[in-house]
């Protein structure tokens, strides 16, 4: 006689990355997600983990803040420098 082949399944928490949790019933006894429908783009329509902000972060830690004053000085002193040359 063969056994019940069908996995049990039994109620599990799952756990995303972004802390939220809830009941499911699956075959493991634990699930972990990275991301789910409460931190998706997609369902929130925010970019929570997404990195955008990160990478905005990243651009102004490695180029500071540059603004339209020192564009403009840093386009003088260019256009002194190749005057000199010439
Ligand atoms: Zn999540």
């Amino acid at each position: 006689m063969k056994q019940s082949i069908h996995p049990e399944y039994k109620p599990v928490e799952v756990r995303c990355a972004c802390g939220a949790t809830w009941k499911t019933k699956s075959t493991k006894k634990e699930l972990h997600l990275e991301i789910c429908s409460k931190c998706h783009p997609f369902f929130t329509g925010q970019q929570k983990l997404v990195d955008t902000e990160g990478r905005v972060e990243r651009f102004t830690k490695k180029y500071g803040k540059v603004t339209v004053e020192t564009r403009r000085k840093q386009e003088i002193e260019r256009q002194k420098k190749k005057s000199l040359s010439h």
